[in-house]
């Protein structure tokens, strides 16, 4: 088996850090090929009215969840390509914003649970967070340091957005950092199509429709192309490859990092005793106490097993098949193909499509990646893996010495507290788009995949397509908005024309 370790640096921006590292945010912003984007939200109120049936309907309830509900974090993976370099490299800065809404809102007992768990620090954020008005801005336009100016900064650099199951991160950001949210769905995607000129994509629904794992969530789809990604390095397949920078930060900037080790595990290829639910949907009720297995490496190991002895016995019927048809001379015409064409929809998904779930509903307060191999992993078990000769990490990092000597224990405990969830799930989402970008290449002059501007819609086979229609309007707030938006950006422009 092989492995790929990787250290990526989170840096934490809170209020005492958010002015000094604002000119490196909007840098990254204007310099990156595309941004990846995650939050963590202080609840979503009843679960079923998110999954409704009509669309509409279920935009409304996020809008009544974004209106009383509030964005605790937001991660930010700024991803720039590196020309003059081999295949797809990428210089890639990871922000992890503590924020703190001014008004009141609804935080809900199950969420303040999870994030608990996950080491979320409530005293961190009273103290520190980073504070936020909601809806329209209060009087005039939006100046200074702060969020709502941050996600002006977001809007001007207009470069592609990246998230994973993005309609209700993209509802709330509206909501907390943009303007009211419009009161019909139509309007709401034509503002966000002008908003984003250069492309909504979320990864989501690349995973599911042009990657075709057989699962979708967050962690195993990129653990998936991680390891799809360190075996076509490994098998020195002719085709480009993505590699991973990271910036050296030195100084006061180093105390706002933290390094998260992402480290895959090894479990032997033992009786594995993996637990359906997490397999499926990256969540388990059960959560830490269930006895099943919830290791993604393991996961996507024992689906790539079941697809290859899928993959032969369909070729052994297949060759029975023809052996009788040959004996019997008789065709069976369309029904034949049509089989055919099931069982390969089969290969792709089956009983893992089957009931859909919504991760992100369940997932943000459940137990969405819940137990981390890498948290349940010892550092050490790994460095003794007898594979791990054969297996040097693909990416590249550069970190500073100090940084790579720090104990693996102190680096464990790190994880265990999760205590930058938004940031490294945004650094997961790009990486996800960076390689479905390298495979979208190979059929196109693009290197941006197929799938811009559709946000997935859990339980739906058709995504929601972020387009202004003929019969919407944009809003008015929106409007003012991107007036403002674009007039600092190029001030010659309302002059002589
Ligand atoms: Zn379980």
């Amino acid at each position: 088996m092989m492995s790929s370790s990787l250290v990526v640096p989170v840096i934490d921006v809170q209020s005492n850090n958010f002015k000094e590292l604002w000119p490196a945010i909007v840098l990254a912003f204007k310099t990156s090929s595309f941004i990846a984007l995650d939050t963590e939200l202080s609840g979503l109120g009843a679960r079923k009215a998110l999954l409704a049936e009509s669309i509409e309907d279920r935009y409304k309830a996020i809008c009544h969840a974004a209106r009383t509900r509030s964005i605790l974090s937001l991660g930010l993976a700024c991803y720039k390509k590196l020309e003059g370099k081999a295949d797809s490299t990428y210089l890639v800065q990871v922000y992890n914003l503590t924020l703190l809404c001014a008004e009141e809102y609804v935080i809900e007992p199950q969420s303040v649970q999870f994030l608990v768990q996950h080491g979320f620090d409530f005293n961190k954020q009273y103290a520190q967070g980073v504070p936020y008005d909601k809806g329209n801005d209060k009087g005039g336009e939006p100046q200074g340091v702060n969020m709502r100016t941050l996600f002006v900064e977001l809007l001007r650099a207009n470069k592609p957005l990246v998230l994973h199951n993005g309609l209700i991160d993209m509802i709330f950001l509206y909501q907390c950092f943009y303007a009211h949210l419009p009161e019909k769905l139509g309007t709401f995607t034509a503002d966000l199509s002008q908003m984003f000129p250069a492309g909504i994509y979320d990864t989501k629904y690349a995973t599911e429709y042009e990657l075709r794992f057989t699962a979708s969530y967050l962690e195993y789809a990129y653990k998936k192309c991680k390891l799809d990604n360190s075996r076509s390095i490994k098998t020195a397949q002719d085709r480009p490859h993505v590699f991973l920078e990271f910036c050296n930060y030195t100084g006061r900037l180093q105390s706002y990092v933290d390094y998260r080790p992402c480290i895959d595990s090894h479990s032997s290829d033992g009786p594995l005793n993996i637990c359906i639910q997490f397999s499926a949907y990256g969540w388990c009720p059960s959560g830490s106490r269930c006895p099943m297995s919830h290791d993604t490496d393991l996961i996507i190991r024992q689906d790539e097993k079941s697809k290859e002895d899928k993959r032969k016995k369909r070729k052994r019927r297949k060759k029975k098949k023809a052996a009788k048809e040959e004996e019997e001379e008789e065709e069976d015409g369309p029904p034949q193909d049509k089989k055919a064409h099931v069982e390969d929809m089969d290969e792709d998904g089956e009983e893992k499509e089957e009931q859909k779930e919504d991760e992100k509903v369940h997932g943000k307060f459940a137990a969405h990646d819940e137990e981390m191999p890498s948290s349940e992993t010892p550092a050490a078990e790994s460095h003794s893996d007898p594979d791990k000769n054969e297996s040097d990490a693909p990416q590249t990092h550069d970190l500073t010495p100090d940084a790579t000597n720090k104990s693996p224990k102190a680096n464990e405990r790190k994880v265990e507290g999760g205590t930058h969830r938004a940031g490294f799930d945004a650094f997961m989402t790009g990486y996800i788009f960076a390689f479905a970008s390298i495979r979208n290449a190979e059929g196109s002059d693009s290197w941006i995949p197929a799938c811009a501007n559709k946000l997935y819609l859990s339980g739906k086979s058709v995504p929601l397509h972020i387009a202004k229609s003929t019969f919407s309007k944009s809003s008015r707030a929106h409007m003012t908005k991107m007036e403002h938006v674009w007039r600092k950006q190029f001030p010659k422009a309302d002059g002589n024309a």
